[in-house]
């Protein structure tokens, strides 16, 4: 398997781009756009804090931790195969506010892998809030971590929102089923059910980040 680590610094963009053409000349158009963010709450993050300290405080140890998750998470999709065979991956590590690292991954699938469908689709990835009669933890990481904003009308302060409206294109449109291709990108099935209570917000599934519930579970 080819594997590649970028430098997320700018002037280092210019390499970066090359190097994930060749990629992509080499191996075929990658499958699956994945951002892994860093959790400052992670038990190990917490774990050792000494007396007072914040996390804030350690950006050594968020960092190792960080890149410790990393590991888990690439050796868990290349090893186990949680999306099937991968042929290739490429990652850059970038940080934003307060210092957190976050991670941008590609990976090329071999033929046999590739996410064709819309069933395959949500095999992989939903955009819903999940049934807390099925899987209440998920449910609980879901509405703590994979709920955008909210933004619009209903918080106009929210950091996403640029001349009135959210960068990130939320609230997304209720859907009843995935559609697997809308200018080379799907649109994640988005069913209209009952909304849950998430801090003083009222919340349903568009406002829900697409996420792939077995990582989420496995890294939070
Ligand atoms: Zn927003």
């Amino acid at each position: 398997m080819n594997k590649s680590e970028l430098n997320g610094s700018p002037h280092n963009m210019q390499q970066n781009y090359q190097d994930a053409m060749a990629m992509v000349r080499k191996f075929g158009k990658p499958d699956i756009f994945l951002t892994f963010t860093c959790n400052p709450s992670w038990f190990e993050v917490l774990n050792c804090m000494e007396g007072v300290q914040l996390p804030e405080d350690r950006p050594d140890i968020i960092i190792r931790v960080f890149n410790m998750k990393l590991k888990e998470l690439l050796e868990g999709i290349c090893k186990h195969g949680i999306f099937g065979t991968v042929l290739t991956y490429i990652y850059v590590i970038e940080f934003q506010k307060r210092d957190l690292p976050h991670a941008y991954i590609l990976l090329t699938l071999d033929s046999e892998s590739k996410i064709r469908t819309k069933d395959d689709i949500d095999k992989f990835v939903s955009g819903e809030l999940p049934d807390p009669c099925t899987d209440l933890r998920l449910l609980q990481i879901v509405t703590k971590c994979m709920v955008h904003g909210p933004c619009g009308t209903i918080n106009i302060n929210s950091p996403c929102m640029r001349d009135g409206q959210c960068c990130k294109s939320f609230p997304k449109q209720f859907k009843d089923d995935t559609e697997e291709n809308v200018n080379g990108y799907p649109i994640y099935r988005r069913r209209a059910t009952e909304p849950v209570q998430v801090g003083k917000y009222s919340i349903d599934n568009r406002w829900v980040v697409p996420y792939n519930p077995w990582l989420l579970k496995k890294l939070i």
